[in-house]
């Protein structure tokens, strides 16, 4: 029997505990803030960033919101996360992605103060993540692991396979599943557009994570009996809806889940759980900065 994991309510139970949090720290006097800054006309970056916003509003985070010109300087970008991070009243920046070509993102996460950066992507928090010592999990793999353990799936002694090497996905998700510790201690592979024989290496594997952005491209001939598959992909793809398009992950869910003792769909898998974490962290962020100490899970 097929577990289908419903990522909605794993991401509720998040907020729930997230919600008991911001209680926690109102008690102190301190309300958690999240910034979001965008610099983009892009549809899809809009609809991301006001469905940030929206979750903090539901779980008592005070949002902040600002938009830059994209056809402004880098240096507005840059003037406005220094006022944020000097904002005592923001514990959280969060700058979505992409900005325009001549604003340099590496610069951008390295502007951001390393306390106040809940992607977890600078310098600082991805060294302290491969060290075993992360301040902030980057919300996707974090979500990634907290489905795994919701299901009961023990990664210790696992083979994982990752397929994928982004810096926000790909590359964060395999430095968790190879720390010590729960949710971690699996021998993992990270596959990518250079692995030769991708299929050999997913067939081999007791959890497999797919996170490349190409539809689909994961079947169940390329998977073996009992493995648990976790699909982080969200493709849009051209189909007979209102809309016209439809999404879909990276896996092939009707071949995969013949063979996949666990498996997430798409949508209302991984989806819901990387807000979710985004929230966990800013009141990590807020307790931190505080001082108030929060139980979060
Ligand atoms: P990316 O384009 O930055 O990275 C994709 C990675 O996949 C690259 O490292 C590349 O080497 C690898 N890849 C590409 N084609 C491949 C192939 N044929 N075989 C093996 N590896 C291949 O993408 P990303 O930002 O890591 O996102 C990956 C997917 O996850 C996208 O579909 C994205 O929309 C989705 N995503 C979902 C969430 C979520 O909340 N569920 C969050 C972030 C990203």
């Amino acid at each position: 029997m097929t577990t289908v994991i419903d990522g909605n309510g794993i991401a509720d139970g998040i907020r729930a505990d997230v919600s008991d949090c911001v209680e926690t720290l109102a008690d102190e006097g301190v309300v958690p803030g999240l910034a979001t800054v965008l610099m983009s006309d892009d549809g899809a970056s809009e609809t991301y960033v006001s469905m940030k916003q929206q979750a903090c509003e539901e779980v008592g985070i005070r949002g902040f919101h600002h938009e830059i010109d994209p056809d402004a300087p880098a240096e507005t970008l840059f003037e406005k996360l220094d006022e944020l991070n000097d904002d005592p009243d923001v514990h959280g920046i969060l700058v979505q992605m992409p900005v325009p070509d001549h604003v340099t993102k590496r610069t951008v996460l390295e502007r951001i103060d390393p306390e106040k950066d809940v992607d977890g992507f600078h310098p600082e928090n991805v060294g302290r993540l491969v060290a075993g010592n992360a301040r902030y999990k980057p919300c996707t793999p974090h979500g990634v692991q907290k489905i795994l353990a919701a299901a009961g799936v023990d990664t210790e002694g696992k083979d994982a396979v990752v397929v994928g090497r982004s810096d926000i996905v790909g590359k964060p998700m395999a430095n968790l599943l190879v720390q010590y510790g729960e949710g971690g201690n699996a021998t993992t592979t990270v596959c990518h557009s250079r692995t030769e024989d991708l299929a050999a290496k997913t067939r081999a594997a007791d959890i497999v994570v797919a996170a490349a952005g190409v539809p689909e491209m994961i079947d169940g001939e390329m998977l073996s009996e009992g493995v648990t598959v976790v699909d982080v992909g969200i493709n849009r793809v051209d189909a007979d809806t209102e809309k016209g398009y439809e999404l879909v992950g990276d896996v092939d869910f009707e071949s995969a889940r013949e063979k996949a003792e666990v498996i997430t769909p798409v949508p209302g898998g991984v989806g819901p759980l990387t807000i979710a974490m985004l929230m966990y962290n800013t009141v990590k962020a807020a307790s931190l900065q505080s001082g108030v100490a929060v139980d979060l899970p």
